[in-house]
């Protein structure tokens, strides 16, 4: 029994369709058919999600004007701050990596905040949305996955044991205020229901209109899943473009599983960093610098290592690959399972970054002339262009067509 005011929701992981119950602080749906979060309404309200944000803000601030970490070596002293990484890799001529890194652990991070504080606040003071709020609130959803502090947190502590043994170490001042923003970060998110925010911006489609749309098929939107009579146009909500599935994902997802395999080559082949260490330089790949943790028995960093640069991108690639084949092949068969390992592989992506970072900061910190000095080499461009593109494949990938009925074929079928 559905009653006509209640919103009607398309699940974004199977397709399937949804009255949602009325909202009750802390209850939460899940789609009955894929396990999927629907809508978790928070007790905390928008207020809650506004001090966070701001506190958010706050603490990037302060993690960005300190140094995190000083290196110390024959009486000479090297600081890095959040940003020193980025900077090192364009000065040692890989601009690339350094927007890359600028991109992924400041402008994204800071956007995400600033985003969703310019939203939510008018929001929870009661006000009217804020102009732009849905295209600004979309971003910050495209946004997440790229924002990577706590990634880049990992590198650190990477980078931090690879030279523990080499010289001195001492966190900076800034390096408290960066685990206090990944902690709020986490909390901001965890007590911020999109649905609330998006139901505020404009309402979600009511059953009694879904009903009246007639037998046109629902398309829900990508972004702020709206649901839309049809499958042309733009969201009214939030104005991104509607699919009723996202556009030409088998092969885009093929295309870009074969670019990362081709560049898993150099990627692991070529050396990625080069430590010269009183005259005397040596070349790491990444399979060497695993080697050498575990030579120096530092058996965790090394198994961490192994796991984000190695089996993460391999499994990926493999997983993905499995997907775009079983949906091509309409398999009707573990259908919640391959959701959940699409779900995996989304979430686990992002945490191969752990080497770039780690370079970017020993790139910064290790710069003491005729010492030592630490730099990147072409292969750290090949392994992030792998992380890039896996992340980007997984992205187009819609998991709604692990679900989705093969058209009637009886005719052509014997
Ligand atoms: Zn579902
Ligand atoms: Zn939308």
């Amino acid at each position: 029994m559905t009653a006509p005011d209640h919103p009607i929701i398309l699940c974004h992981d199977c397709g399937a369709q949804h009255a949602l119950p009325p909202a009750v602080p802390g209850h939460r749906a899940e789609c009955r058919r894929c396990g999927a979060v629907l809508r978790h309404f928070r007790s905390g309200g928008l207020g809650h999600a506004v001090a966070l944000a701001i506190a958010s803000v706050i603490l990037f601030v302060t993690a960005n004007l300190f140094p995190v970490l000083t290196f110390e070596l024959e009486g000479r002293a090297q600081t890095a701050t959040l940003l020193s990484g980025s900077v090192a890799l364009w000065d040692g001529g890989y601009e690339v990596l350094g927007v890359l890194v600028f991109f992924v652990l400041f402008l994204a991070p800071l956007a995400q905040v600033l985003g969703t504080l310019y939203v939510v606040m008018p929001l929870a003071a009661g006000r009217r949305a804020a102009p732009g709020a849905a295209w600004t609130f979309r971003t910050v959803a495209r946004l997440r996955r790229w924002a990577m502090a706590e990634v880049f947190l990992l590198g650190l502590i990477v980078a931090y044991v690879k030279l523990s043994d080499l010289a001195e170490l001492e966190p900076g001042a800034s390096l408290a205020a960066l685990v206090a923003f990944i902690l709020v970060q986490v909390w901001g998110q965890a007590s911020l229901s999109p649905f609330e925010v998006w139901e505020r911006i404009a309402p979600q489609t009511r059953a009694a209109q879904a009903a009246a749309a007639g037998p046109a098929r629902l398309t829900a939107c990508h972004d702020c899943h709206q649901v839309v009579a049809g499958t042309e146009g733009d969201c009214p909500r939030c104005g991104a473009g509607l699919h009723h599935r996202k556009p030409d994902s088998l092969r885009r997802g093929w295309a870009l599983i074969a670019a990362a395999v081709i560049l898993y080559i150099p990627a692991n082949l070529l050396p990625i960093m080069t430590v010269v260490y009183f005259g005397a330089g040596q070349p790491d790949t990444i399979l060497s610098g695993v080697e050498e943790l575990i030579a120096a028995e530092m058996w965790p960093v090394a198994l961490l290592v192994f796991f984000a640069s190695i089996t993460v991108p391999v499994l990926k690639l493999i997983g993905l690959a499995y997907l775009l084949w079983s949906v091509q092949r309409r398999s009707p068969k573990r259908r919640r399972d391959r959701t959940r390992l699409y779900r995996l592989i989304e979430g686990v992506g992002r945490w191969s970054m752990v080497d770039i970072f780690m370079i970017s900061l020993l790139a910064a910190l290790v710069q003491l002339g005729a010492i030592a000095t630490i730099h990147a080499e072409l292969g750290a461009v090949a392994f992030a262009a792998v992380v890039v593109i896996t992340m980007l494949a997984s992205e187009s990938f819609d998991p709604r067509l692990i679900w989705d009925e093969p058209q009637r074929r009886d005719s052509s079928h014997d």
